[in-house]
């Protein structure tokens, strides 16, 4: 089993009929880096930064925070990481004074980052850093995003610490790109209003899919009825798809559903071939991405598009 996975890590990615895909590696800890290696992960497409601050000696520590983000890029040589800001509410509960009814639609992510200012600019700066070290390699990644003005607002940001930071003489990233988590559903159904502000679109089906279908990603009663393979979950990444060819704006997956290896080619049907996760998931992903044509993906989206169930995904799903 190791070798044969080892086999397929090391084969070209790519889709039967040679069209070209990206499988990224979604990370949380700095012990889980050796696995982007051991899987053949194009870099990270997710670097998750919520684990910082569980550890209370590099909260709120610029040259920590940018210690960190430094050994990621050296132990992920010469491939890209994503860097998502700071996505503290909902299930990722941090002391902030966070105590909510409603804490998935609460005080979380970007919302928060803005009336924390200090806290957004410190983290930004010491990714900004980083990123002038190894350049062309980091893109910026914003968590929770709902409106226009949030993206104005960071966009804006960026550009000052930018500024700020030449005329301190530090190395920077001229080009370094920022991108929006699409997890809210209106970002979803305003996808081309939002591309055309952003350089690029990042799926996160897991929030993506506790809103849409208004159900808990983590309470277990109402698991049932949390499914990211439903209908409603496709058209709205279709949307997303759509809208990204329509301006030009690259769109990936980074939540669980691009996991799923027939979900993963009904993605790459649907024109998204960058696909971000736990790295042991990697093998499976790429088998059967490997062993597909885009015709065959094609057909594929094309009925799952009619499915009006879950269950008829999930049939659709096990014949192909
Ligand atoms: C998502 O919501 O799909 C996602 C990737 O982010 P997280 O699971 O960290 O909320
Ligand atoms: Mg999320």
């Amino acid at each position: 089993e190791h070798s044969r996975e080892q086999a397929l890590c090391e084969k070209k990615s790519e889709t039967a009929d040679g069209h070209p895909f990206v499988l990224r590696a979604n990370v949380e800890f700095q012990e889980e880096l050796n696995f982007v290696d051991i899987y053949q992960a194009e870099g990270i497409g997710l670097l998750r930064t919520e684990s910082m601050y569980l550890h209370q000696s590099s909260f709120r520590d610029e040259e920590k925070q940018c210690d960190f983000y430094r050994t990621v890029l050296k132990a992920t040589h010469p491939h890209p990481v994503t860097v998502r800001l700071f996505d503290a509410g909902g299930d990722k509960f941090f002391d902030l004074g966070q105590e909510e009814q409603n804490p998935f639609l609460g005080w979380r992510g970007i919302r928060m980052l803005l009336d924390q200012r200090p806290l957004l600019e410190q983290q930004l700066k010491a990714i900004l850093k980083s990123a002038g070290t190894y350049p062309g390699r980091t893109r910026i990644l914003v968590p929770m995003v709902t409106t226009l003005d949030e993206v104005e607002i960071i966009n804006k940001t960026v550009k000052k610490l930018q500024n700020q930071l030449k005329e301190n003489n530090c190395k920077v990233d001229e080009d370094i790109e920022v991108g929006l988590m699409v997890e809210v559903p209106n970002v979803a159904v305003q996808a081309e209003d939002f591309a055309r502000k952003t350089d690029f679109l990042s799926i996160g089906t897991n929030d993506l899919t506790q809103y849409l279908l208004a159900v808990d990603r983590g309470n277990e009663r109402i698991s049932n009825l949390y499914d990211q393979r439903h209908p409603a979950v496709w058209r709205l990444i279709q949307m997303v798809a759509e809208a990204g060819k329509r301006t030009g704006t690259p769109v990936s997956v980074c939540g669980e559903l691009s996991s799923d290896p027939v979900a993963a080619c009904c993605l790459l049907g649907m024109g998204i071939n960058e696909l971000s996760m736990t790295p042991a998931l990697l093998p499976k992903v790429k088998q059967a991405l490997c062993s597909h044509t885009l015709k065959e993906m094609d057909q594929l989206v094309s009925e799952v598009l009619k499915c009006t169930t879950t269950a008829e995904v999930d049939s659709l799903f096990s014949n192909f």
